[in-house]
């Protein structure tokens, strides 16, 4: 069996890492080099390596990944659209700079974010 990736041993319990939320398809904790004030990895608990090589099986969990994300918008504070808001980035091989092969949706908010992105 191969390695676990670092989000399975977080969501595992080996690696400490609060949970801002978690159910029974995802958890989400805090990115460890933050690119914005809130910076939260929401993760499938299932290992799917990338968004592209998600399956028809997958698809309650990536309908969690996004409900999720709602969710943990509202608690931290930023889901008004007209004050806040927040930006979500699923970065899929090389180009996107994908660097972990477990699928990780990015919440980024706390500050305005341009657009086209880097
Ligand atoms: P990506 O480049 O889309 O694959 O994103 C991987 C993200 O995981 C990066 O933003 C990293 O900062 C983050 N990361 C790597 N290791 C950890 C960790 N142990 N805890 C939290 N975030 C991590």
């Amino acid at each position: 069996m191969s390695e676990k990736t670092i989000f399975q041993k977080i969501i595992d319990r080996e690696i400490p890492a609060p949970l801002v939320y978690e159910d029974d398809l995802v958890a989400a904790f805090h990115d460890i080099a933050p690119q914005a004030p809130i910076h939260v990895l929401i993760v499938p608990k299932k290992l799917i390596p990338r968004v592209g090589e998600a399956t028809l099986e997958d698809q309650a969990t990536l309908g969690a990944l996004l409900l999720a994300a709602g969710k943990i918008a509202e608690k931290l504070g930023v889901k008004d659209r007209s004050t806040e808001g927040f930006r979500l980035v699923i970065n899929h091989g090389k180009n996107a700079g994908e660097t972990v092969p477990h699928l990780h949706v990015h919440l980024l908010a706390g500050r305005p974010l341009d657009w086209p992105p880097g």
